[in-house]
């Protein structure tokens, strides 16, 4: 448990979706509800290709499992791809694995590290590093033709951070608290004004944001950073859909609940 906003689903803590990306659907870090929420905002899990799991926290892992059953029809194909980091695929220390070597015998499966990449297709998923709770937690670089999705997933600020994200159309972070409130393992909002100065991303979204956040009215906080930085922020709503067709067509969109 990482902050009350997930055992109070004050916001959801469904994790988010990335369609139509070399005709894949991908759902990354898919918290409690991500299968209930799927079906409300009107996306079908049946057509997932894909699962990306940054780490074995609850709020980014316990849909994964009813997510791969969805993945592989009901564990009746060999199907789809699930990529997490060490902890969450084969366990580390005291975390994880996060889901059953049952769920993993059917999807393809592949344990990303710092500065690994995969190749699936024509995308590529790069791992970027983290300073978490989770010693192998990493955030995920997805580049597709000209489009690169950078995520952070849950990480303090560190020197090298806007280095892993470096060259992101699009910057996804987990900003948890407002203005300067540092809490170990989480960037603030002014954390995420310093990330996306240096990464000078096109479009930068916050998301996974933590009570106190919730609280302080986010966008408010989105529209400051967004004044300072001239780069357009977002902070993500339950069900927002996001359409990225300016940074490459076909159409894609990106779902967050
Ligand atoms: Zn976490």
């Amino acid at each position: 448990m990482e902050d009350f906003a997930t055992i109070t689903q004050k916001r959801m803590t469904g994790g988010f979706r990335i369609d139509d990306i070399d005709d894949k659907n991908i759902h990354i870090d898919p918290g409690p509800g991500a299968l209930v929420r799927s079906y409300q905002f009107g996306l079908d899990p049946l057509k997932l290709n894909g699962i990306l799991v940054s780490h074995s926290h609850t709020d980014h892992y316990t849909d994964a499992e009813v997510l791969i059953e969805a993945l592989t029809r009901g564990m009746t194909r060999k199907k789809g791809f699930v990529v997490g980091s060490l902890s969450v695929i084969e366990g580390h220390e005291q975390w994880g694995p996060s889901i059953s070597s049952y769920h993993l015998s059917k999807p393809y499966v592949s344990v990303l590290g710092v500065n690994k990449s995969i190749k699936w297709d024509e995308l590529k998923i790069k791992g970027t590093k983290t300073v978490h709770g989770d010693p192998t937690a990493i955030g995920f670089q997805i580049k597709y033709g000209n489009l690169t999705i950078s995520y952070t997933s849950d990480t303090e600020y560190f020197d090298e951070l806007p280095e892993y994200h470096a060259g992101a159309d699009v910057l996804i972070a987990s900003v948890i608290r407002p203005h300067g409130e540092r809490i170990r393992g989480h960037m603030c909002a002014n954390d995420f004004l310093k990330l996306i100065e240096e990464v000078k991303p096109k479009m930068a979204i916050m998301t996974h944001l933590g009570m106190k956040m919730i609280m302080n009215d986010p966008e408010s906080e989105a529209r400051r950073i967004s004044e300072k930085s001239g780069i357009r922020v977002l902070a993500a709503r339950d069900g927002m859909k996001i359409n990225l067709d300016e940074f490459l067509s076909p159409q894609q969109s990106l779902d967050e609940f």
